[in-house]
């Protein structure tokens, strides 16, 4: 596993803040969001090893996610989680139920970026079962 201190001089765009209440209530364990861009939306999240987001949905507009440093996971609902590297894009479609976070043993960050969309919500949903999350390496 790497040190703190070469994850942090791999996570270029910063660790920002704890996330506040109205997101982090949706996360299991701590993670911190460095908000970069206002339109389109991106910033940089990053997880504390073994934090993840909740199962949820980007309505209308989807989500890209773009790998900055460490090792995560994405599962969309009914598919096998897959792995996740520096480098690595995930494109999150409109309407796909998955949930995105660190490995157990390591820091992960990405750059979230929110597809602009009329109308485009975020729904949360319920948390990843220690058991499931725990099966994955
Ligand atoms: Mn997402």
């Amino acid at each position: 596993m790497m040190s703190n201190v070469e994850f942090n001089e791999q996570n270029l765009f910063g660790l920002g803040a704890p996330l506040p209440e109205m997101l982090s209530k949706y996360f299991t364990g701590h993670a911190h969001l460095n908000p970069l861009t206002q339109t389109p939306n991106i910033a940089n999240v990053t997880f504390e090893p073994g934090c993840r987001n909740n199962w949820h949905i980007h309505h209308m507009g989807g989500q890209i996610l773009l790998v900055i440093a460490g090792r995560g996971w994405y599962q969309a609902w009914g598919e096998p989680a897959k792995e996740l590297h520096p480098g690595d894009v995930v494109e999150i479609p409109p309407e796909v139920k998955h949930w995105h976070g660190a490995a157990k043993d390591s820091w992960f960050s990405h750059l979230a970026v929110e597809i602009p969309a009329k109308s485009g919500f975020n729904e949360w949903l319920e948390s990843l079962p220690e058991e499931e999350y725990n099966k994955l390496k």
